[in-house]
């Protein structure tokens, strides 16, 4: 799915800009990492592009298709791309709705009306997915952290939707947990075509996408490969982002005057973050 946002402003309150002229086109099929200290705006921008939130003006266009012109929202085509796109937040307790893992991963299903043959199907195959299988009849209240958002990704892609959003989706976890969902979220990439965003104030979680985009004061200041993003300590920095511990090590190497310093760069990355 093609998403194209322009000169998108959002405000809460008068004169208080979340978003301020945020221009951002996702061509589909990527992995995205949105970064950004707290209140950075980067929940208010995956609300926006999930038609959550209107903005105060800009365009929104999807699959060629303006789905908001400056107040303007063309409300059916908007329906329709929201159907495309699934959500995943940080508090995985308040996204169960049913008494088995097995209703929460088909409850989406069951709003969409999916027959159901179809729909025992996904639920099989989106469990055994995301490692949760043997979970199939049992009480969500009872699983980890880490299980529960598992779950959680379970259910939106059994709706099989082109873009998936993952709001903060490790912060409320313990260590275990935030691994087992990176992992997760890391595999993801391996199905076809899926848009996924995650959306993050860790750069550990920035390192496996395909391209990081740094927001800061409602604006975009940073977009590129990980490893383009990731040397710009600086503006990391001032964005009020903790940078890596391999990553300062190499920006230690960058700044000396060696022989064969980008060759020794590049296999510092692959060591630190490829591994
Ligand atoms: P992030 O996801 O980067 O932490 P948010 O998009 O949640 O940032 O918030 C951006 C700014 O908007 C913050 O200053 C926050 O306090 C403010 N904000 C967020 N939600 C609301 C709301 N519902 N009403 C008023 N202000 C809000």
């Amino acid at each position: 799915m093609k998403i194209e946002l322009k000169d998108i402003c959002f405000s809460y309150e008068e004169d208080l800009p979340v978003l301020d002229k945020l221009s951002l086109s996702l061509s589909g099929g990527e992995m995205i990492a949105i970064l950004g200290h707290n209140g950075s705006g980067k929940s208010t921008l995956s609300k926006i592009i999930m038609g959550l939130l209107e903005p105060s003006s800009g365009t929104i266009t999807i699959d060629d298709v303006c789905v908001f012109d400056n107040g303007n929202l063309n409300e059916k085509a908007y329906d329709l791309s929201r159907s495309k796109m699934g959500i995943i937040f940080q508090n995985p307790d308040n996204q169960f709705v049913g008494v088995t893992v097995q209703d929460d991963i088909a409850f989406g299903l069951e709003n969409r009306r999916i027959a159901h043959s179809e729909m025992v199907e996904r639920v099989n195959k989106y469990s055994t997915l995301v490692g949760m299988n043997e979970y199939l009849l049992s009480n969500p209240e009872n699983l980890s952290g880490g299980q529960k958002q598992r779950v959680a990704i379970a259910g939106v892609l059994a709706m099989e939707t082109d873009v998936i959003i993952f709001d903060e989706a490790t912060s409320m976890l313990d260590p275990k947990g935030t691994k087992e969902t990176n992992e997760m979220i890391k595999k993801l990439k391996e199905l076809d075509n899926k848009t996924i965003i995650s959306i993050t104030h860790n750069l550990e979680e920035a390192v496996y996408a395909d391209r990081v985009i740094v927001l800061n004061n409602g604006k975009i200041v940073l977009d590129g490969t990980p490893k383009e993003v990731l040397k710009e300590k600086d503006i990391l920095e001032a964005s009020g982002l903790k940078l890596l511990d391999g990553i300062s090590l190499i920006n230690s190497i960058n700044d000396l005057n060696i022989n064969k310093k980008d060759e020794l760069i590049d296999i510092l990355w692959e060591l630190t973050f490829k591994m």
